[in-house]
C-alpha cells in the first residue's frame, strides 16, 4: 500500500477493543474495527475529512436517507502478505463503481483522494485489525447517504460518508442449495440494478426469505419481464462452466459490475479458458444440468469470492451438481484469487495497492 501525505483530521481511540475480539472465530460483519472515516458533503463541495473512533451517528428522525432510501454502498477486502504489509485488492474498481452509483441516485461523487486517500489512512490506522488466518481479511465497507433534514422528495442537498472495516472470516463454507426465482425479481431494466444502493438489498430479502423457508440457501435472479434469462446469485454475480467454457451474463442495466467477476473473467482468459459474456436462458442451464454437462455453477463477489453450487432447483426440482475436487475450475480460481490478495502469487494483472 503506498504512503501518503495526511490531509486529515485524525482522532484515535484511547481505547482499542481489539483485545475484545476473537480472532480464531470471526462472524462476517459483527466486528467493528477501532476507527472510522467520516466525511461530509454540503454546501455543494466535500468539508473536512475525519477518522474517529468507531461509535454511533446522531441523526434527525427526518433525515432524508432513512425514508426514500438515498444511499450507495461499496464492499471491499484488504489483506496482509507475508511482511505484514496491507494490501488493497482493487480499490479503483470500488471507487469508480461507487461514482458510478453516486450519479444513478442522484448523488455527488467522491473525489479520489478520499475515497482512496483516505481508506489508506483509516487501514494504515487500524492495520493491526487486518487477520491473517486462512480465508480472513479485512472487509471496507464505504457508504454515502443524504443527510437532509427535510422529508420532501427530492436529492439531499447534504451527505455523509462513512467508511469503516470488519475482520472477516470465510463468509460461505460449504456448498450452496439455490432455487431459480421465478416470481419476484431483484431488479428490472432501467432500474437501479446495476448501482449498490440499498433499496437492492431490502426488496431481496422477502423473496430470499421464502426460499430459506422452503430449504434453500439463496435465489438466482432472473430478468424480470419474462423469468426466462439468469442474472445473479443472492448478492454475487453468477458463472457456469459448461464444456469447458465460463459462462456468465453479460452485465446491464439489471446486474451488478462485480470486481470478482471481471476479475475471474480475467484469471479465466489468462489460462486460454473460453469465456462468454451474454444473456444466459435458464432453459439452457437446465439443459446442460440434465445432460450432465455443467460441470460447475457458482456465485462471485467480495464477500464470498466463490461460492459453489451443490444443487439448482427449477419448477419444484432439486437438480444436483457434480462435486467439486482441487481441479476444478472454481476451486482453482479462488485459489488463486486468494494467493494474488495475499501477495503470494505475482500481481501479474497489477490489481493489488
Ligand atoms: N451482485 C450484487 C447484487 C452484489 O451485491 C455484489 C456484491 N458487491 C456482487 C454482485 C458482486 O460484486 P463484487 O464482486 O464487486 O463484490
Amino acid at each position: 500500500m503506498a504512503t501518503e501525505t495526511t490531509t486529515f483530521e485524525i482522532r484515535k481511540t484511547t481505547q482499542s477493543r481489539i483485545a475484545e475480539v476473537d480472532f480464531s472465530n470471526l462472524v462476517f460483519g459483527r466486528s467493528f474495527s477501532d476507527h472510522m472515516l467520516v466525511a461530509k458533503y454540503e454546501n455543494g463541495q466535500w468539508g473536512k475529512t475525519e477518522i474517529v473512533p468507531y461509535g454511533n451517528l446522531s441523526l434527525s428522525p427526518a433525515t432524508a436517507a432513512l425514508h426514500y432510501g438515498q444511499t450507495i454502498f461499496e464492499g471491499m477486502k484488504a489483506y496482509k502478505n507475508d511482511e505484514g504489509e496491507v494490501l488493497l485488492f482493487r480499490p479503483f474498481d470500488n471507487w469508480k463503481r461507487f461514482n458510478l452509483s453516486a450519479q444513478r441516485m442522484c448523488m455527488p461523487t467522491v473525489p479520489e483522494e478520499i475515497f482512496i486517500g483516505g481508506l489508506q489512512e483509516l487501514i494504515r490506522l487500524d492495520s493491526d485489525w487486518v487477520p491473517t488466518g486462512a480465508g480472513q481479511s479485512l472487509y471496507i465497507r464505504p457508504y454515502m447517504f443524504s443527510a437532509d433534514e427535510y422529508i420532501g422528495v427530492k436529492p439531499s442537498d447534504s451527505y455523509y460518508l462513512i467508511i469503516f472495516t470488519c475482520p472477516v472470516g470465510n463468509y460461505y463454507s460449504k456448498p450452496v442449495k439455490v432455487r431459480v426465482e421465478t416470481e419476484y425479481i431483484r431488479a428490472a431494466e432501467g432500474g437501479v440494478g446495476a448501482a449498490k444502493c440499498g433499496g437492492n438489498y431490502g426488496g431481496s430479502l422477502y423473496p430470499a426469505k421464502l426460499a430459506q423457508q422452503d430449504g434453500y440457501d439463496q435465489l438466482i435472479w432472473t430478468d424480470a419481464k419474462e423469468h426466462k434469462y439468469i442474472e445473479e446469485s443472492g448478492t454475487m454475480n453468477i458463472m457456469f462452466v459448461i464444456d469447458g467454457k465460463l459462462v456468465t451474463p453479460a452485465v446491464s442495466s439489471s446486474i451488478l459490475d462485480g470486481v470478482t467477476r471481471k476479475s475471474i473473467v480475467a484469471v479465466a482468459e489468462y489460462w486460454n479458458i473460453p469465456v462468454e459474456e451474454r444473456r444466459v436462458s435458464v432453459a439452457e442451464i437446465m439443459d446442460a444440468v440434465k445432460a450432465g454437462k455443467l460441470d460447475a455453477a457458482f456465485g462471485a463477489g467480495t464477500a464470498a469470492v466463490v461460492s459453489p453450487f451443490s444443487h439448482i432447483s427449477f419448477e419444484g426440482v432439486d437438480y444436483a451438481l457434480p462435486e467439486l475436487n482441487d481441479a476444478s475450475f472454481p476451486v482453482r480460481v479462488k485459489e488463486f484469487l486468494e494467493k494474488l490478495r495475499t501477495g503470494k502469487t505475482e500481481d501479474i494483472f497489477g490489481w493489488t495497492l
